[in-house]
């Protein structure tokens, strides 16, 4: 483990008071919420209350300053009562890290103090109809008017959306340039011409809203061009998504741990062939599967955050990339065979076990797909394959490439 993994008592405060709030206000709501796809607006309350959007949030502009490992702890003991809870929590950090990364003191100053006192939701708007694994090839443009930016297209799928007050937008700002086309701009809710439009009917997270954001020559002005400098996007993106995606993971993790509960009491107390299915070796086996993958996932979890707060360095993407992955696969694996334990009742949507299975898919597709997380991770493998020189004689001379070569083609490939 590259970092060690220390829990501040701040972190674990928050953790608890966020145990809390999805005992009292998330769980008992969910399915509820998930049926009439409304947002949980009375947990949202209790967390801006109890102070947990401040935890990602820098202590210079009203956050608690906790650092992403905190982050990862509550939104894991969020998502543990409802994944979509879950999500709509942590979506607000994933909107406001191209603020917190790379936004100007002015910016911070402006916008961080209202989302940190919970006033003001965030959201995150990078994919597009045409534009999702593929960032750079986004569409929606804002061009310079004098003292403003003009915004204007279309971006798809973003979570928030309605609810949120601010939302971080990706635009092509410069159409002729290959690595500085992109800028991020804040565009607050009510600004004319920006609107909400198909709210999205989902197979799961059904209690966060996901829509299609419109821009129709949207005025906004130039101060709020996240960092003051045209073309810094794509890398506030990249920043953006390396320091969020623990955040898509403990959601994963809480979500595998939630599915995991039920199944573990469901097993103890349903009887089969006069015994309760939890004597069952092979229930015994998934049970125990379900149990090692998820702390598995957890570790890596924390790990990658715990990375993050120690100040990155360029292993930074790679760990979260794996923790993302990992964790979010073993979200689906562990949400399928708790059904599986559950057996015909874990199909009927009386039970909140399906709901955790509806739930875990789009963990594996959103703030990139686990395809997209294998290719990070294999493009960093190769590029510090140099790091293994010294196993160069175990190599057969027959199929030695040069690194340079290597490295050049895995970046051909992945872009
Ligand atoms: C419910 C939901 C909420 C979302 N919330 C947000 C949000 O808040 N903000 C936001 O900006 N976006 C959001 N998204 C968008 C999400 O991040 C994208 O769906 C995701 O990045 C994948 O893009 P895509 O759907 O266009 O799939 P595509 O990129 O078209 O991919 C389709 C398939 O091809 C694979 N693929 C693509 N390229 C490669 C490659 N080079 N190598 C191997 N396989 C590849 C993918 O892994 C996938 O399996 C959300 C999506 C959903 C469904």
């Amino acid at each position: 483990m590259p970092h060690d993994v220390v829990f501040s008592p701040q972190a674990e405060e928050l953790a608890e008071l966020a145990r809390k709030i999805a005992d009292e206000y998330v769980r008992p709501l969910a399915a509820r919420h998930d049926k009439e796809q409304t947002y949980n607006r009375e947990a949202a309350q209790a967390v801006a209350e109890a102070g947990l959007f401040r935890t990602f949030i820098p202590e210079a502009y009203g956050g608690h300053g906790a650092g992403v490992l905190a982050l990862a702890r509550v939104t894991e003991e969020l998502a543990r009562a409802d994944s979509g809870f879950g999500v709509a929590f942590a979506v607000n950090a994933l909107g406001s890290f191209p603020i917190i990364l790379g936004g100007t003191e002015e910016q911070k100053q402006r916008w961080l103090p209202q989302v940190a006192a919970g006033e003001k939701l965030v959201a995150f708007c990078l994919s597009e109809k045409f534009a999702g694994s593929d960032a750079q090839g986004l569409s929606v443009t804002a061009r310079e008017d004098g003292d403003d930016y003009v915004i204007c297209g279309e971006k798809k799928w973003t979570t928030n959306g309605g609810v949120a007050d601010i939302y971080s937008v990706f635009c092509v700002t410069d159409p002729t340039s290959k690595s500085r086309r992109i800028s991020a701009i804040v565009v607050e809710k009510g600004t004319p011409g920006f609107s909400v439009e198909k709210v999205e009917d989902k197979m799961g997270i059904r209690c966060v809203p996901v829509v299609e954001t419109h821009f129709d020559n949207v005025r906004v002005p130039k101060s709020n061009l996240i960092g003051g400098r045209p073309g810094m996007g794509f890398k506030h993106a990249m920043m953006t998504l390396d320091c969020a995606r623990p955040g898509v993971a403990a959601q994963a993790i809480g979500a595998a741990q939630g599915a995991l509960d039920l199944a573990i009491a469901y097993s103890c107390r349903r009887k089969q062939f006069g015994k309760p299915i939890s004597s069952h070796q092979m229930v015994q086996q998934m049970l125990a599967d379900m149990a090692i993958k998820t702390n598995a996932g957890r570790w890596l979890v924390y790990a990658a955050a715990a990375g993050i707060d120690a100040g990155g360095g360029d292993k930074v993407s790679k760990m979260a990339a794996m923790a993302k992955c990992f964790a979010t696969d073993t979200a689906m694996e562990v949400a399928t065979d708790a059904v599986q334990v559950f057996g015909g009742y874990g199909f009927m949507e009386d039970y909140p076990v399906a709901k955790f299975f509806r739930d875990a898919k789009i963990l594996q597709i959103y703030e990139g797909t686990n395809q997209v997380q294998r290719l990070v991770v294999a493009r960093h493998l190769v590029r510090e394959a140099r790091e293994l020189e010294h196993l160069d004689e175990f190599i057969p001379h027959e199929v030695q490439r040069t690194y340079a070569e290597a490295e050049q083609l895995v970046e051909n490939l992945n872009t």
